[in-house]
């Protein structure tokens, strides 16, 4: 122990690199160390583009931070010894911390829906979308799953590839959440790109044929895209934690751990109170702010003083229909959507924009 605070934050999401760039501005006396398994930081809302063949930036994770005084480890956590406050890396020595910051995102998720982890493609990790782009049949693809993933992948699928034939599969209709006239707009668009949506199709089976319907329906598909949510890791679980029942750290107002107060969380792995009695929804745009926070919480207490509880409003809410149309639907402040809808152009101008400025603010 040098007397330096040892702020170790586990995943170089959006919401751990939002903590680790608070913490660089605002505990420069402290160690602070980064651990993720991957070398590079991917924009992880871009990867329905990169499994189409775009390009999208990456950046080299230890240049990116070591650049900043924080140090990066590449390596896997395997377990948290919360007892002996370590962390156990696969292939890199411990890491001992005083406060540690668990924001290790999410995954794939099967849904307990057999066949799923064995045929089905996913783009929720950059693996995921690299596996997709190198291994899928190209002529057909069937996404599952009708919320803002499998709308935006069925959208980039039909317009870099025009000759293919893309069915989105969903038990409601896609974008449901949002308002009519974003509804609307979303299936006018996904249409016009050729997309065939069936939205009352419920999946129970994928198999290296196609997917099985639930009144027993066989449609044949080399390609299915697996889409309906996110897992998050066991990590947490494992190591003791208090979790929900998907694994997801349980949170205070302030985003401790309600277990072990040296343990904060943030992003897709967190569950932390939203507005309207609701537990913010897995996205970009929560784990940033929550990364901000739990970083701003860690050093209000390094320095002795009681944080203000996390405040945190929606805004919007953004889709890509390809590169050239999307949809922005503005929010109310518990996630109830509003009454103004950008579309078009603007649409996907917008979203561009958002999406560059989430890079920016993860960046440190
Ligand atoms: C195709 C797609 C499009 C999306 N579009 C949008 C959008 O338009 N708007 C929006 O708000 N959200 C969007 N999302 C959701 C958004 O990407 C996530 O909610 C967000 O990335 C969560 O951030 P995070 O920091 O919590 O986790 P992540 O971004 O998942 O980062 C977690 C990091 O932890 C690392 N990690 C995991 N386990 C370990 C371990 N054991 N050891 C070491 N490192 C580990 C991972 O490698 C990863 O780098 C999209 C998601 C996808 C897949």
């Amino acid at each position: 122990m040098t007397g330096q605070h040892r702020i170790v934050v586990l995943g170089a999401g959006y919401a751990g690199l939002a903590a680790a760039r608070r913490f660089a501005s605002k505990a420069p006396g402290a160690q602070i160390t980064v651990v993720d398994g991957l070398a590079q930081y991917v924009e992880r809302v871009r990867l329905h583009q990169q499994a189409v063949g775009q390009r999208i930036s990456q950046w080299d994770l230890r240049e990116l931070l070591e650049s900043k005084g924080i140090q990066f480890v590449q390596a896997w956590a395997t377990e948290i010894d919360t007892d002996a406050a370590r962390v156990i890396l696969d292939g890199a020595p411990a890491l001992d911390y005083d406060s540690l910051v668990y924001a290790l995102g999410s995954k794939a998720d099967p849904a307990g829906v057999p066949g799923v982890a064995e045929h089905a493609f996913s783009v929720a990790t950059p693996e995921d979308a690299l596996q997709l782009l190198e291994q899928a049949a190209t002529d057909r693809m069937i996404v599952v799953g009708g919320g803002a993933t499998g709308i935006e992948m069925a959208a980039e699928a039909a317009e870099s590839r025009p000759d293919s034939r893309v069915l989105l599969l969903s038990s409601e209709e896609p974008g449901a959440w949002m308002s009519q006239r974003a509804r609307a707009h979303v299936r006018r668009v996904l249409e016009r790109l050729g997309v065939e949506i069936r939205s009352d199709a419920k999946v129970i089976e994928v198999s290296a044929e196609g997917v099985r319907l639930a009144d027993g329906e066989l449609i044949e598909s080399a390609t299915t895209v697996w889409t309906t949510g996110f897992g998050v890791p066991d990590l947490a679980r494992r190591s003791g934690l208090s979790v929900d029942a998907d694994g997801r750290v349980l949170t205070d107002a302030t985003l401790r751990s309600v277990s072990h107060p040296d343990v904060y969380a943030a992003g897709d792995s967190a569950v932390v109170d939203g507005p309207g009695d609701r537990e913010l929804r897995m996205a970009c745009a929560t784990a940033l702010p929550t990364g901000k926070y739990a970083a701003d919480a860690v050093v209000a207490r390094m320095r002795g003083r009681e944080p203000r509880k996390l405040r945190f409003r929606y805004v919007f809410q953004c889709l890509s229909l390809g590169r050239r149309d999307g949809v922005i639907q503005f929010l109310r402040a518990d996630d109830a959507p509003g009454r103004t809808v950008l579309t078009g152009r603007t649409g996907a101008w917008f979203k561009e924009q958002v999406v560059r400025g989430a890079g920016r603010a993860a960046r440190p």
